[in-house]
């Protein structure tokens, strides 16, 4: 079995089911309701090695062309991500068109958990960006196939503190590669995201006396951050920040020819998803440049850790004890790439594909 490698941008004039072939999808749901106005679409990569779990996204995407591309690719990562952490569980994501912050309502939730329930457990969702737990309880009205749901509920609550200790973790070990020691005192990190993983992780960072700068489109978010952890504020071309550590925390996509060679930080290390452009192109980029990338799909899987917790029945301390593995996996994938003289991407890609491919043949 071969995944291929993909590109953002390169799908968008193909049909879905020639995107489907060329990234191995199983199936992709297109949901719509006239009476709520939802639209979404979920996305089924593989599950082979169990029901695909992953996050539902609300975002505002400017055409259905963009929204079919991200729940393709994120659903494709989650695969990975499940596959890499050594879950029982497959690749999925949904992606819900709209503006979350004036479109959500529980109506609108309870409509898409009903598309949820027809997939008959075949695919399980949770948050992603643009959803509250609270949304996750509206869903779970009409489908059981739900996680992430509060702590009276019987769940793990909102997975993005977990997802920002695996990052944390996950940054711990690339210190550790690149200077011998894992103490981030000191050390300039760069948040670009100071949403719901990335101020947990800036409250880390800050516990542990690095230097924090931080960057967002939302200007209050920065001001309460900056308040509260006193950090650093950086505006314009954060690419070219003078900086240690760089930790992508918004969307993906943000490591390209156009910001890799801008880039001055010895590691890259965050949680979005996808953040290489290109996965194979990019991710050579930054090896030949000399900056240790920890692949996202590895060090962001906490907060599906949390998620399959509430599947798997493990408590919050057995699911932090998990979490904290991300540490001794992500020095393995780079010392295996440095010894392969293969990029850090591959190295973990090569991990998750070999470990569904024998549950294939099992
Ligand atoms: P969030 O919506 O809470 O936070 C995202 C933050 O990024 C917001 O404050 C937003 O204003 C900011 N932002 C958006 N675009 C930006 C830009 N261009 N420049 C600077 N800031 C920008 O989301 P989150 O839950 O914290 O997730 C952050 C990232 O981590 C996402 O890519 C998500 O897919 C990924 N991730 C999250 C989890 C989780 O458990 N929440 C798990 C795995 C991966």
């Amino acid at each position: 079995m071969s995944f291929k490698t993909t590109t953002v941008s390169a799908s968008i004039a193909k049909g879905v089911l020639a995107q489907m072939a060329e990234m191995e999808h199983e199936q992709v749901l297109f949901c719509h309701d006239k009476e709520t106005g939802l639209k979404a679409i979920i996305a089924i990569h593989n599950t082979v090695l169990g029901p695909a779990l992953g996050g539902t996204r609300m975002w505002n995407y400017a055409t259905e062309e963009e929204a079919l591309n991200d729940v393709l690719r994120l659903s494709r990562g989650m695969t990975f991500k499940a596959a890499i952490t050594g879950l029982k569980l497959g690749g999925g994501k949904a992606v819900i068109i709209g503006d979350a912050k004036t479109q959500k309502n529980e109506a609108l939730m309870r409509r898409f958990g009903k598309f949820v329930q027809t997939l008959g457990g075949k695919y399980i969702t949770a948050e992603d960006v643009g959803m509250e737990t609270q949304d996750m309880v509206y869903i779970k009205k009409e489908t059981n196939y739900v996680t992430g749901l509060p702590i009276e509920m019987g769940g793990n609550g909102n997975p993005s503190p977990v997802t920002a200790y695996g990052v944390y973790m996950g940054m711990k070990a690339s210190a550790k590669f690149v200077w011998g020691t894992d103490s981030l005192a000191g050390k300039k990190v760069l948040v670009q995201g100071t949403g719901h993983v990335g101020e947990t992780l800036i409250d880390y960072l800050t516990k542990e006396k690095a230097i924090v700068l931080v960057n967002d489109i939302n200007e209050e978010r920065v001001k309460a951050i900056v308040a509260k952890y006193n950090a650093i504020a950086v505006t314009g071309n954060i690419y070219a920040e003078e900086v240690d550590i760089y930790a992508p925390c918004a969307l993906g996509a943000t490591l390209n020819s156009e910001t890799i060679p801008q880039l001055r930080s010895a590691i890259v290390c965050g949680a979005a998803n996808n953040q290489l452009l290109d996965e194979k192109l990019h991710a050579q980029m930054l090896k030949d440049r000399g900056i240790v990338y920890a692949p996202d799909f590895l060090i962001n899987a906490g907060g599906m850790i949390s998620v399959y917790a509430e599947v798997a029945g493990y408590n919050m301390q057995k699911t932090m004890e998990e979490t904290a593995r991300i540490y001794d996996t992500t020095l393995n994938i780079l010392n295996t790439a440095k010894e392969q003289n293969i990029t850090t991407a591959q190295a973990a890609l090569n991990v998750a594909m070999a470990r569904i491919e024998a549950a294939r043949k099992n």
